[in-house]
């Protein structure tokens, strides 16, 4: 494998260094120093006047370029994950959603396929499954498919999460058998999650006990003050924001793509949560780079029906079906709202999640040892080359 060095403004955990060199030796990061004349004599990728960032991580994610990873097959992998390559997602978690056992089964054994076998035309790597549906609460589906909803079924979960490549996993807390659910995730080494769901304070309490440290896409479909109202009535009851806001143990992600959430909230989240607790995903689906139009969410067979204008997706009911962005647009949005601290802006697009995710120690930052996985950005935080395993894509 040829080796790499790189010169640019390295983007650091908390700090850059301004005219780095960075020596990338058989698809991993070997040195991060200072330029200095005596390296004038080396062959160097020059990216003077450019930031070089940590390759982005996706823990939430289901498709683009009219893939979802729902359709269950290597090229539907494939598809979505060169998509986000050029993107600047390095590391990617395909993100299961309702369905069937057989459409799960599909989509986890195709994505295993396409880690086994990956080589940089891949695009991004997959670094692992967020097994994320189908255990939603019926009160807070969204617009994944309601008849591929259910509430945990042990023989499918201990199938599925038994299996080294699922390392993310989702249950609604308030659902019958989520603690058990929990429990076998917490034992296979999974990081834990509640979401599209609408549980109280207890709820998240006792799924805490069990493991769960963590809420889907903060703000879209978890519960509130309001729809916990719904629910019980007077008085009025604590939810998932308030559990995350509290509890430090606990942490969460926002899809900042500037159409879901506000540059307001955002920075609320940013300021009240912390980089190291708050991730950024894409939650992306098929709609991403492709035009407008019709798509299923989820399944190419089965998944409910969806309507890109071009800009956002949204379902029958004209609520936000997910996003349609890449983690560029997160990164620049989430700069644009906190006032462009780019080590945190960076870090929450790719150590943070890699730490929640357990991957932290081959990718997420720019330290020695860890997989050469870097992009290019402009001043303006545009995409100008993908790096991946010190091969440039
Ligand atoms: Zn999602």
């Amino acid at each position: 494998m040829s080796d790499l060095l790189i010169k640019g403004n390295a983007i650091l955990d908390e700090r850059i260094i301004e005219n780095a060199l960075i020596r990338c030796e058989d698809g991993r990061i070997s040195s991060v120093e200072e330029f200095s004349p005596k390296h004038l004599h080396e062959k160097i990728l020059d990216y003077t006047g450019r930031f070089v960032s940590p390759g982005f991580v996706d823990i939430h994610v289901h498709g683009a370029a009219g893939a979802d990873y729902m359709d269950g097959t290597e090229e539907a992998v494939r598809t979505s994950n060169i998509a986000h390559a050029k993107r600047g997602t390095t590391s990617i978690f395909p993100t299961t959603t309702t369905g069937s056992f057989k459409q799960l089964d599909d989509m986890v054994r195709a994505c295993e396929s396409v880690q086994s076998a990956w080589t940089p035309s891949d695009g991004a790597r997959v670094a692992g499954i967020h097994f994320y549906g189908p255990y939603f609460a019926k009160d807070k589906v969204g617009v994944h498919s309601r008849e591929g909803r259910r509430d945990p079924v042990r023989e499918e979960y201990e199938y599925f999460l038994s299996k080294p490549i699922i390392k993310i996993a989702t249950c609604a807390s308030e659902l019958p058998g989520a603690l058990e659910f929990f429990d076998f995730a917490k034992a296979n080494g999974c990081f834990i999650t509640c979401g599209h769901s609408n549980a109280c304070w207890s709820e998240l309490e006792a799924a805490h006990d069990h493991g769960m440290r963590h809420v889907d896409h903060f703000w879209c479909a978890m519960s509130s003050v309001s729809s916990l109202r719904a629910r019980f009535g007077t008085p009025m009851e604590a939810g998932m924001e308030q559990f995350v806001l509290y509890n430090e143990t606990m942490s969460t992600e926002v899809i900042a793509d500037g159409i879901h959430l506000s540059d307001d909230l955002l920075r609320f989240a940013y300021k009240m949560i912390g980089p190291r607790r708050l991730g950024l995903v894409t939650d992306a689906n098929r709609a991403m780079d492709a035009p407008p139009g019709k798509y299923r969410f989820g399944s190419k067979d089965d998944g409910t029906w969806v309507f890109s204008d071009g800009k956002s997706v949204k379902g029958g009911d004209g609520s936000l079906a997910s996003s349609m962005h890449g983690m560029d647009r997160m990164v620049k949005t989430m700069a644009r709202s906190i006032g462009r601290n780019l080590p945190d802006v960076i870090r929450m697009a790719s150590l943070t999640p890699a730490e929640l995710a357990g991957v932290s120690t081959e990718v997420g930052s720019i330290e020695v040892g860890k997989q050469a996985d870097l992009v290019i950005l402009s001043h303006d935080l545009d995409v100008e080359q993908v790096i991946i395993g010190g091969q440039l894509l």
